[in-house]
């Protein structure tokens, strides 16, 4: 009950409108129904053959208003035997059939529209969920990104998200749709005979708690469950990615056999799950029958014996609405699973929400322009136990153009990341123009930098797209600009629709040197003042090496520069050269000079002389 209220707070809570409407529908749904189930008490009079005029009419007024029900249902007696008696048993029938048409419509009717009013809450609620976690994912810092696979997050956001619809739903009903019903029916039981109902309500809970127990463990396997659906989102989406490289490695066979393990082991989770929510269904049938046998035994003694002033007529009635109140229940306990299951669900959703992003600024200083310098001082980072980045010192003037190099993996692009706050470095600061960086508005910071680097991440969007998406209200002359500073415009202008070609998932219709070139006019729109190159050249040909160098050329001018270089002949211009190994500054200086060092830039530089 208390994750009910906990679902229905956080997530109805701007819908109550609909869901009063649903309440009001409800209700007047289920007494409809109790009207034209009474229609079978005159249908079996008349067939039995009821000859005289037993009531008479009796008249409302203030005084008896307490004895209504008793009232209301003798005059509908009279009524009926007054339709009977002048009326042939045809006719009889003919009215009573129209009447419980009537009935039955008014009661499909109001179960409609009250089941429309919660439409709007479904997908309401669907697309609330949805939209917090996408806004959560974008915000989150990239660590997590490494820790959750993107497979899991997926599962997440889709299927998790559907399980809690669904749960919310079914908590719904259960607050306001089955207790209605249970409620209304119930006090009509008491009223046709209290002796009979009271033993019901000994029998019915009992039921109730049986069937409960079936699905204790639901929760855990449907966890388990969306786990293992996680796993295997991730392992499509890796082979999405990957295709090039399963195909050319020839690793069909292997991916294949991880996939049917993934597939195989949901498949059993799943088993598991849909027998035991099956099972529900024949349990509470079987205990509905057992329960109306046994009522029908008892309360056919209590009228036989005259134990009760209960008519024969009025006995099927009770059964009839009796055998009404078990799918209610039924529903409850199916409710009850589902519930379950959403719960599960929420608590996975909530993992994502509840992640603080752990990058956030200290003092929120607002930073529109780098005047002076960028300081690394005595920095150390590491991602998981081991330190990648060790007592770093190195400063940047404005308009300086620095190098980093070294091996792969010593720790370059790293360094790099730290300067847009990516991560967070553990101990030391880094300066710009001063201040901490923590201290800035992230926004500002970031705005001030620009980056191309070796694998230029595109979307499946147009050219024109891709170029703007840092800089949105970009006019198309700029674009255009842009685009020929950096030696794209050509190659953009012969695709079939010029700037509004869509460029494939990725920029898979691209080649290395063109997505290159287009991350680069994506910069030169950008126009920071603090520009990031890492390896931008290093995966391209010689040809389209020198369009995309050229189109750097254009991208550096009267720019703060701090440059990746995987080829040093790239480099040797650069104000200052660092050199970096296994996380450290291990020389530095300018280009000849760390040659004559004879050290570590000296065996490199060596080792790509020929
Ligand atoms: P470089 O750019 O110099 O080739 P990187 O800065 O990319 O090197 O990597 C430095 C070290 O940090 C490597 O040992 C690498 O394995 C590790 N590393 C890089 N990125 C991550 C990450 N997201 N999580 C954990 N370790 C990482
Ligand atoms: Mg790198």
């Amino acid at each position: 009950m208390n994750t009910i209220i906990k679902l229905l707070k956080r997530f109805v809570l701007k819908y109550k409108k609909y869901v009063a409407a649903n309440f009001i529908l409800n209700l007047i749904a289920t007494l409809f129904s109790l009207f034209s189930f009474a229609t079978i008490i005159p249908v079996l009079q008349i067939l039995f053959k009821v000859q005289s005029q037993q009531h008479s009419f009796m008249p409302y007024n203030y005084n008896n208003i307490g004895q209504l029900v008793e009232i209301l249902k003798n005059n509908a007696s009279w009524k009926i035997e007054q339709i009977a008696l002048n009326n042939s048993v045809e006719a009889s029938l003919i009215w009573l059939g129209a009447f419980l048409i009537i009935t039955a419509l008014l009661k499909v009717g109001c179960s409609y529209l009250g089941a429309i009013s919660l439409v709007p809450v479904r997908t309401g609620v669907l697309r609330d969920i949805r939209r917090d976690l996408y806004n959560k994912v974008v915000s989150l810092h990239l660590g997590y990104f490494s820790n959750e696979k993107k497979g899991d997050i997926i599962s997440r956001m889709s299927n998790d998200v559907i399980e809690v619809e669904a749960s919310i739903i079914s908590s719904l009903e259960v607050i306001f749709k089955n207790p209605i019903m249970i409620i209304i029916y119930l006090t009509t039981l008491f009223i046709l005979s209290w002796q009979l109902s009271l033993f019901s309500l000994i029998v019915l809970p009992t039921c109730a708690w049986l069937i409960g127990k079936i699905g204790k463990n639901l929760k855990r396997k449907s966890l388990l469950g969306q786990q293992q659906n996680g796993e295997l989102l991730s392992h499509i989406d890796e082979t999405l990615g990957g295709i090039r490289v399963i195909q050319t490695f020839n690793a069909q066979e292997e991916q294949k056999q991880k996939f049917s393990f993934l597939n195989e082991q949901l498949r059993k989770t799943f088993n598991n799950i849909h027998i035991k929510y099956q099972l529900a269904h024949p349990i509470s049938e079987l205990l509905g029958t057992i329960v109306i046998a046994v009522l029908l035994i008892y309360g056919g003694w209590l009228i036989l014996h005259n134990f009760d002033t209960l008519e024969a007529a009025e006995f099927i009635y009770f059964l009839v609405i009796f055998y009404s109140i078990i799918p209610p229940f039924k529903d409850l306990s199916k409710a009850s699973y589902s519930i379950q299951k959403g719960a599960a669900s929420l608590q996975r959703i909530d993992e994502i929400l509840n992640t603080q992003p752990n990058i956030v600024s200290n003092k929120n200083i607002p930073i529109k322009a780098f005047n002076n310098s960028i300081k690394f001082n005595d920095v150390w980072f590491k991602y998981q136990e081991n330190w990648v980045l060790q007592n770093i010192n190195l400063e940047i003037g404005k308009g300086k153009k620095i190098a980093l190099v070294g091996q792969s993996g010593s720790g370059k692009t790293t360094m790099v990341d730290m300067l847009p706050r990516l991560y967070d470095i553990q101990k030391g600061e880094i300066l710009i123009d001063g201040k901490n960086i923590k201290d800035y508005n992230i926004c500002d910071l970031r705005h001030l930098m620009g980056n191309v680097n070796q694998d230029p991440i595109l979307f499946n969007d147009t050219f024109y797209n891709n170029i703007a998406f840092a800089t949105p209200n970009a006019t198309r002359e700029q674009i255009e600009c842009a685009a020929k500073i950096a030696n794209a415009h050509q190659f953009i202008m012969e695709t079939p629709q010029g700037y509004d070609t869509k460029i494939g998932d990725r920029g898979c219709k691209l080649s290395g040197g063109q997505r290159q070139r287009l991350s680069i006019a994506r910069a030169i729109l950008k126009d920071p003042p603090i520009l990031i190159l890492d390896e931008a050249t290093s995966a391209l040909d010689t040809e389209s090496e020198k369009l995309v160098q050229q189109a750097l050329e254009n991208l550096m001018q009267n720019r703060t520069i701090v440059m990746i270089a995987h080829r040093l002949s790239t480099i040797k211009s650069a104000d200052e050269i660092f050199v970096v190994h296994e996380g450290k500054i291990v020389e530095h200086g300018k280009h000849s000079e760390l040659l004559q060092q004879k050290g570590h830039y000296y065996t490199l530089y060596n080792m790509q002389s020929f």
